[in-house]
């Protein structure tokens, strides 16, 4: 355990006694509770049981508090429900917007500080710096607003007809159960990938087509779910400028270890991204 280091958010230091979660431990509480086993068992070591899921000293107390409580709102309010029952709505405060931005910042900030974003160059280099610039000004309460890099929230219900072509056949399984965390990049944006069992939230480092999003951006206050069609979110997904068309030309830096992740569920796209695996 490091003596001393700074608050990857706040920037003070602190002496840290606690490990900080990156995916929020109430998705791996959940995805626990539903397994038959009640034991995670992901990757190539199917036999070795998982721990849940990536853990580092990176968050002071008054940060790790500040997130829990947006954490267990949303926990409470909007996923716990959802798994439960799909058909399930409500309106949401500004603790669902803070909770997106707050697991967004998480994954990206992460990723910088364990030099995982090498593959980012340019224009897309200098959007990461001002995302999580923006986002941690966000989450800190020195500005009430996002910009361009906002957070779109793919809600998964229904089953995807796989004799699709090129729909694998695992896909249900994959977008229901997997979590999943990604920094994406292509020529055409770059994007925060966090899969929290069936809840998709992609949060825009550079994005120029906003337009290509609808329904999905989550906002201060509004509805949930914020897509009303079911095969909105598929065409959000698998369409045209859509995630799965965006990966087929970029990299991204990816956490799937047998240790703490699920196993990756192949998409027709996967073969196309180079992930780094630690
Ligand atoms: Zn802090």
């Amino acid at each position: 355990m490091p003596n001393k280091q700074k608050c990857a958010l706040c920037a003070v230091e602190y002496a840290p006694t606690e490990l900080s979660h990156i995916v929020p431990k109430f998705v791996y509480r959940w995805l626990k509770a539903t397994s038959a086993t009640k034991f995670m068992r992901f990757g190539p070591k199917m036999n070795q049981r998982a721990q849940d899921g990536i853990k580092d000293y990176f968050l002071c107390e008054a940060c790790e508090d500040s997130f829990e409580k947006h954490e267990s709102k949303f926990a409470s309010d909007i996923f716990t429900p959802f798994v439960q029952d799909n058909c399930h709505t409500a309106d949401y405060g500004e603790y669902m917007l803070k909770f997106a931005v707050s697991v967004s910042w998480r994954v990206l900030a992460y990723a910088q500080e364990n030099g995982l974003l090498h593959h980012f160059r340019g224009r897309h280099a200098v959007a990461v710096t001002d995302t999580l610039a923006i986002w941690r000004d966000y989450l800190l309460n020195k500005t009430h607003e996002i910009g361009n890099h906002e957070i779109h929230l793919l809600p998964m219900s229904g089953v995807i007809d796989h004799s699709s072509a090129g729909v694998p056949e695992n896909i249900n399984r994959y977008l229901r159960r997997a979590i999943e965390i990604n920094v994406g990049v292509a020529n055409t944006g770059a994007f925060t990938y966090c899969k929290l069992g069936p809840m998709i939230f992609i949060g825009l480092i550079h994005y120029p087509e906003l337009a290509h999003w609808q329904k999905t951006k989550i906002n201060k206050s509004g509805q949930f779910p914020l897509l009303l069609r079911r095969n909105s979110w598929i065409s959000s997904l698998c369409g045209a400028g859509g995630w799965l068309n965006l990966n087929r030309n970029c990299q991204s830096a990816s956490w799937k270890t047998s240790k703490y992740h699920t196993r990756r569920t192949s998409t027709a796209s996967s073969s196309r991204i180079h992930t780094k695996h630690f």
